[in-house]
């Protein structure tokens, strides 16, 4: 029953199993928050809020998008105090 599919496997993802994945950061969700992709085979990849890089689920997105809101409100709010 072994069925070979080569198109099974992309490179990339070949690629990443041997030398890791190639993360880049994607987008700043706060200062200490990012969103990454694998340049290799487009992986995403997130900062938790407690330090840890997480695969970037719909629920993560979710919360990022949620921190990047009060983020800018914050970031705001401090630049027209500092004025
Ligand atoms: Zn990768």
């Amino acid at each position: 029953m072994k069925k070979k599919n080569p198109n099974l496997f992309s490179f990339g993802k070949v690629y990443c199993s041997i030398f890791g994945h190639k993360l880049r950061v994607s987008k700043n969700v706060t200062d200490h928050i990012h969103e990454y992709q694998c340049a290799k085979c487009g992986m995403e990849m997130t900062d938790t809020a407690n330090g840890f890089l997480a695969r970037l689920t719909p629920k993560f997105k979710e919360t990022n998008e949620y921190l990047a809101k009060i983020h800018r409100r914050r970031k705001g709010k401090s630049l027209a105090q500092a004025s």
